[in-house]
């Protein structure tokens, strides 16, 4: 981006402070601020103290080889202890650790008790099959109950997580494979997708002809469809089923790798992140206690994410079951068999706490408020989301039709590489604004510098920097560790910070809102112009339901601002909405915003984690061949796109 301010700042002046009665009784309060102000580390000593630790640490932070951090130095301890053994020893083992609904209706509850039994079992059947701590395991599974035990048995024994998530083709897999080396695959012989099967086994087959470093495959039962079967091949339930429910727990190292997970791929090429453990689960169990506000004895926990992505692993399997959670995990998609099955499953589990993506919000708008209106969502007393900048349109919308007016609503900011939530509001705490992600928590340090690494001041925009080690970051990129240090420390490696890829700005209190990634932003007759605030504006119009903005080439103006857009179901594209949705936009930010080009369509590319791949539309409004479109989640969208345009061929 160039020097100039991002300085075309949608203005937004809603404020919503937390109910009475969820700020007397909030698992964290405002003196936490302070308090982490005052000592950084020893409030993170503090968290960590929440963990059970076979040996305490001798020094909290090791910063002297940066940017590779260590946290909790000297520290051992067992993460699978931490999730699961501990709540069953605390008298805690018949509550329901995990309540699984399958996409055809069934389900099934699982105990901690139960819990700790088939992750011991687990561990059990890994370690006879040969693995051992520090080996890879890639684990390419469904969003069943079996995903969450293998993670957990990995970390029990010490070997090392690569999940991948179970979208993503055999030639992705093998990939990942191969980069990490995997020694073990387990996987499934299907799962059940929009009212058919997906048969999983027949990818893993294809994905480990040729994985050299796979011994054995490890393959769950769900759909009992005909599978082929090769040497490699181990039922689950011959193996775990069969194995000994007495394991245990060996105390590992604070520094002890725990997974490796690929970015989403929304950017570029999917780097393979590697998080260690003490730390990572010190944020994230600390994190979901903070920002969720959990009470382990009454709430029930939804977060709707993959299991393959961060925000899975992060908060529905480490951070939740650290805590002691009831969660509910959900197979299948949100509009299978119909489009109320989101709130159907909050009804019948009294969901008290959800967290879901931005993209899953506005689709949700776009099927009509008179979805939900159906069901009883009183139950929900938080909901939080991640994954995209969230439109102050689509964060309003989100507590009035599923919060019913009264729940605070939290936008967390974090990244596959920060490991855990590091910017979000205190839902007992904040008065929250739409659409801003407020500050960074306790025990948290963000700033917005200009291209220079000047700190901002409030009231502009720049770039979003982390400007203090945190514990759960990123220790590195499996096998590239120079792409670790070029891609985040070195753009401002004099001012030693990381370097986020993200744009954001402060506002006139300081508060934080992100401006999506810095490549997106544009740059208009020399002014930085932020894609996310020109969607936000088109969102805000009542007809839109989702909108995607582009700077493309322009002779004149350098970049000129080129829309996508989806209307609301039932809306009518008419020859007035063009000149309607322009002068909407010139309104609420400034002339200089407005589109010179707006083309509804009925779809947007989006990655398998559905987030909006704007270079592709780049390539679209730029009139060239589109780019690399493996990281698309359904690749027949670009074609749909295409042919509402009148000069694309
Ligand atoms: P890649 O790095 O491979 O391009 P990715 O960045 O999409 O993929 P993730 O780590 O899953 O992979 O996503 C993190 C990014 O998602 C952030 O850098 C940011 O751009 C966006 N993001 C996540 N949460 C928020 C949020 N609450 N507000 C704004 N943006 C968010
Ligand atoms: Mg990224």
């Amino acid at each position: 981006m160039s020097n100039e301010a991002l300085s075309n700042l949608l203005h937004e002046e809603r404020r919503f402070a937390p109910p009475a009665a969820f700020a007397a009784a909030a698992n964290v309060t405002a003196d936490a601020y302070a308090e982490a102000e005052a000592d950084r580390l020893g409030y993170w000593e503090k968290q960590a103290d929440r963990l059970s630790w076979d040996t305490k640490w001798s020094e909290v932070l090791d910063w002297s080889e940066k940017p590779v951090a260590k946290w909790f130095v000297g520290g051992t301890l067992n993460v699978a202890y931490n999730c699961v053994d501990r709540h069953v020893e605390a008298g805690n083992g018949d509550r329901v650790a995990i309540h699984f609904e399958g996409e055809p209706g069934d389900s099934r509850a699982i105990t901690y008790a139960e819990l700790k039994d088939e992750v011991s079992q687990a561990a059990n059947a890994l370690t006879a099959l040969g693995i051992g701590k520090g080996d890879r395991v890639a684990i390419y599974m469904p969003m069943i109950p079996e995903t969450a035990v293998a993670m957990l048995a990995c970390a029990r024994i010490g070997a090392v997580h690569s999940v991948v998530f179970a979208a993503f083709s055999p030639d992705a897999l093998r990939s990942r494979i191969d980069d990490a080396g995997a020694k073990l695959l387990i996987t499934a012989d299907g799962y059940h997708r929009r009212g058919g099967t997906v048969n999983l086994k027949a990818n893993a087959d294809e994905a480990v002809v040729g994985a050299e470093t796979i011994e054995h495959v490890l393959v769950v039962k769900r759909t009992g469809a005909d599978v082929a079967w090769g040497e490699k091949d181990v039922w689950w339930h011959d193996t775990v089923g069969a194995a000994g429910t007495e394991h245990t727990p060996e105390a590992f190292d604070s520094e002890t790798p725990l997974f490796i997970l690929y970015t989403s791929g929304t950017t570029g090429k999917p780097k393979g992140i590697v998080h260690t453990t003490g730390g990572y689960l010190t944020q994230a169990s600390y994190t979901h206690h903070a920002v969720f506000d959990l009470k382990p004895e009454t709430d029930v926990y939804w977060c709707t994410a993959d299991v393959g992505w961060v925000t899975g692993h992060s908060y529905i399997v480490y951070g939740p079951l650290s805590n002691g959670a009831t969660e509910v995990m959900y197979e299948g998609t949100p509009d299978t068999p119909h489009q109320g099955r989101f709130w159907e499953i909050v009804q019948k589990y009294k969901v008290s706490l959800l967290y879901t993506a931005p993209t899953a919000i506005r689709m949700f708008a776009k099927w009509g408020d008179d979805i939900p209106a159906k069901f009883d969502l009183s139950s929900l007393r938080l909901l939080g989301s991640v994954g995209e900048p969230i439109n102050p349109e689509a964060w309003i919308w989100y507590r009035k039709n599923i919060g019913g007016e009264r729940t605070p609503v939290v936008d967390t900011w974090w990244q596959t590489e920060t490991g855990a939530m590091m910017i979000s509001p205190l839902p007992g705490v904040t008065e929250a604004k739409p659409g801003s992600a407020m500050r960074p928590l306790p025990g948290i340090s963000a700033n917005v510098v200009d291209k220079d690494g000047n700190i901002v001041e409030n009231g502009h925009g720049g770039l979003l920097v982390l400007d203090k080690p945190w514990p759960s970051m990123a220790r590195g990129i499996w096998g590239d560790q120079q792409r670790f240090i070029d891609t985040y420390w070195s753009r401002f490696a004099e001012q030693g910070y990381y370097f986020a890829g993200d744009g954001a700005k402060k506002d006139e209190d300081g508060d934080l809102w992100l401006l999506g990634r810095v490549d997106d932003i544009m740059l208009v007759s020399g002014h930085n112009i932020s894609t996310t605030e020109v969607e936000s504006a088109l969102v805000s119009y009542p007809s839109v339901a989702e909108a995607a903005v582009v700077g493309a080439k322009d002779e004149t103006t350098g970049q000129r601002i080129v829309a996508f857009v989806i209307l609301r179901s039932g809306q009518e594209e008419t020859p007035e909405l063009d000149a309607a949705l322009k002068a909407h936009v010139a309104k609420e930010i400034g002339p200089i915003a407005k589109p010179k080009q707006i083309q509804i369509v009925p779809e947007l590319p989006k990655t398998r984690s559905g987030k909006i791949m704007r270079r592709l539309l780049k390539d679209v409004a730029e009139d060239r061949a589109v780019g690399d479109t493996t990281t698309l989640a359904d690749s027949a969208v670009m074609d749909l796109i295409k042919a509402k345009l009148p000069h694309a061929g």
